[in-house]
């Protein structure tokens, strides 16, 4: 029999998409949806017309893990996006300025790069590139129903971008969530079949073999050197849904090693408790989840800051 490794129920939760709705607008209309708070029940064990408000992101709201939203209005009109709690840290975290310039390295389906666009207020410009052209195609269709307008699409490899392109002059913020092995996944297996639960238990399994992780990796190293080459990029945001050290830590650390510009930001997310597994001095300035107690999916996020002054060319 398939033993299901990690089963853990989570909660569902959608972020409220600010270019549409206020956080109010959404709670006043589940309200006459017929549902109601409920800060008491365990995140696992809500169920029925229930929600409650996240205490660490304000615009996300929890519901229970069964909860039926397909013909939800609030969901049709891109009120509400489904995104995971974990999955919200990244963009929360680089949190860029109105008029910045930003790129989004590994964007499609596109949940950051919409939650991007919504901390800019639909300003400035932010570059959306995947390698993958259906996943891309989903990034528009995603984006265009949130109704975001700051954001080019671009179908390619991030490794190939050029760097002193003028048209990526201006870049100063980069999140970058590559592909990983998407080992902290977990839960909604308990609406699989039997035979279904055992190919993905296999699929896990091949998900954690060892050459696997080692090769990406090595393309989750590159793709941050490569971002931190972009001349004018202040902050870079990095985040696996692994939670495997070599994706995770030990990548940071490499990082670390590699180049001399930039070293990891303090003060992140100080409200968050739960930091980088201990391997190397600074890991507290990481974050992890962890799902049976956060109640999300297992994450991991770093935030780069350069260090040395930019020169201004102007002067
Ligand atoms: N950030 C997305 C979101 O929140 O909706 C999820 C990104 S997913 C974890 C990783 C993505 O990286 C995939 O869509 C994959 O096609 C893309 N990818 C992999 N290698 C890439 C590369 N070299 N350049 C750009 N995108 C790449």
């Amino acid at each position: 029999p398939a033993r299901i490794r990690d089963a853990v129920v989570l909660p569902r939760w959608i972020r409220v998409n600010t270019l549409v709705a206020s956080v109010e607008k959404v709670i006043e209309m589940f309200t006459k949806l017929g549902y109601r708070v409920d800060s008491e029940t365990e995140p696992s064990q809500l169920s029925g017309k229930v929600f409650r408000q996240d205490k660490h992101i304000p615009e996300l709201v929890m519901l229970p893990s069964n909860v039926d939203l397909h013909d939800n209005p609030l969901l049709l009109d891109g009120s509400i996006i489904i995104q995971d709690k974990a999955s919200c840290f990244p963009a929360y975290i680089l949190n860029p300025p109105k008029d910045s310039t930003v790129i989004d390295a590994c964007a499609a389906p596109g949940n950051k790069t919409s939650h991007l666009s919504a901390i800019m207020g639909n300003t400035g410009k932010i570059f959306a590139f995947d390698m993958d052209k259906r996943r891309l195609g989903t990034l528009k269709k995603m984006t265009g129903r949130a109704r975001c307008t700051n954001i080019e699409p671009i179908h390619g490899s991030f490794l190939d971008i050029d760097v002193n392109d003028e048209r990526y002059r201006n870049v100063e913020y980069i999140l970058l969530d590559p592909s990983c092995s998407g080992s902290g996944i977990v839960g909604r297996m308990d609406h699989l079949l039997d035979q279904d639960k055992e190919s993905v238990e296999d699929e896990a399994d091949q998900a954690a073999s060892e050459t696997r992780i080692a090769a990406l990796a090595d393309f989750q190293k590159k793709a941050i050197l490569h971002a931190m080459k972009f001349p004018h990029v202040k902050k870079v945001v990095y985040s696996t849904c692994s939670k495997h050290r070599q994706e995770n830590e030990d990548v940071v650390q490499h990082v670390l090693t590699a180049q001399e510009d930039f070293s990891l930001a303090d003060g992140v997310f100080p409200q968050w408790t739960r930091r980088g597994l201990p391997l190397f001095s600074g890991a507290e300035k990481v974050i992890r989840t962890e799902p049976k107690e956060d109640s999300c999916i297992g994450f991991f996020v770093a935030l780069f800051e350069r260090q040395t002054e930019l020169i201004n060319e102007n002067h």
